[in-house]
């Protein structure tokens, strides 16, 4: 039986009718910050190409986590840009590094936001590439040790998660074996289980971390955009190793991947909304083709009805507030 017994339009006549049979929300607890933490003090400058995120210096971060948290926001993904850079990113690993002092800062103040911090090594090179580079190639198991002293120096600075964004095969085993023996049993891990080498990412590292890739690409350790099988079998190694949240990174363009990976593994799964993305965004509404936040809205609620449970996002602030507003209305 159908029309005109079935009349779809019947449940979607008033926003209060639309709002009781609406099948994906989305709340500012979906939503992760990222943030950028520079050494110095005293700092909390705009990043020009992110409007509405910046650069913070650790004695300034409590501040901005005071700000998050009243959002609503569930956590932070911490990001360093050291003072120096060099070949074996000692920055990373060191005890007193930027992002180790502002977990420090952000724990000892104890606001309840959750605090993850992305481990990679490419923010800390001088050469911008993920690890250890001999003759031009990146060294995989090499960088491994290094990759995981990261990881161990944030989980003792208090992170509740680390997460690996290097895309080295035994990542996520290397980091869970030494934060067990380490006393770390607790400390999760979010994998960037599939990260795409992709042409999205160019303004996070021009000026969101401050790297320059001094010669080659990523494209021997990021995965190629063209594969889809090759994303499960990234997952399926990175919860065999560990991982407690996966992640597909970008996300737009990968909804195909997010509802895969989904519906393949019944993880905690989390999308990485790129500085790329943001941008698209930004660009269309100063051009005026498109209303920001309504534009946010449908995006995000798009990533969520595609699979995912949490949105790394530039815009969390921002649509956290809008989402507040929402709520009460
Ligand atoms: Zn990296």
């Amino acid at each position: 039986m159908s029309y005109p017994v079935h009349r779809m339009r019947r449940l979607r006549r008033t926003e209060s009718i639309r709002r009781m049979v609406r099948e994906t929300s989305l709340s500012p607890s979906n939503l992760i910050y990222p943030m950028f933490v520079v050494s110095g003090k005293g700092i909390r400058e705009e990043i020009k190409s992110l409007p509405g995120n910046y650069h913070v210096s650790p004695d300034m971060i409590v501040r901005e986590i005071s700000e998050i948290r009243k959002l609503g926001i569930s956590a932070v993904l911490l990001f360093g840009i050291p003072e120096k850079k060099d070949s074996l990113a000692t920055q990373a690993y060191s005890d007193d590094g930027v992002v180790q002092r502002a977990v420090q800062e952000i724990k000892e103040a104890d606001t309840g936001v959750v605090v993850i911090t992305d481990v990679c090594l490419c923010e800390y090179t001088d050469h911008g590439h993920c690890g250890i580079v001999k003759n031009g190639q990146l060294l995989n198991d090499e960088s491994l040790e290094l990759i995981s002293r990261v990881a161990l120096s944030h989980a003792r600075a208090g992170a509740d998660m680390v997460a690996p964004a290097a895309m080295l095969d035994g990542q996520i085993k290397a980091i869970r074996i030494i934060l067990d023996q380490n006393g770390f049993p607790d400390t999760a891990i979010m994998a960037y289980s599939v990260k795409y080498a992709s042409i999205l990412y160019d303004m996070f590292f021009k000026e969101g971390v401050k790297t320059v890739l001094k010669f080659g690409d990523k494209s021997t350790h990021q995965m190629d955009f063209s594969n889809s099988d090759e994303a499960m079998r990234e997952i399926m190694l990175d919860i065999e190793e560990g991982a407690d949240i996966i992640m597909v990174k970008p996300a737009l363009f990968y909804l195909d991947i997010v509802y895969r990976a989904k519906n393949e593994f019944k993880m905690p799964l989390a999308v990485y909304n790129v500085s790329g993305e943001f941008a698209m965004v930004k660009s269309m509404a100063r051009e005026g083709y498109a209303d920001e936040t309504s534009l946010c809205r449908e995006i995000f609620v798009s990533l969520r009805r595609a699979g995912a449970d949490l949105i790394i996002t530039y815009h969390a602030k921002e649509m956290a507030r809008e989402l507040l507003k929402f709520q009460q209305g």
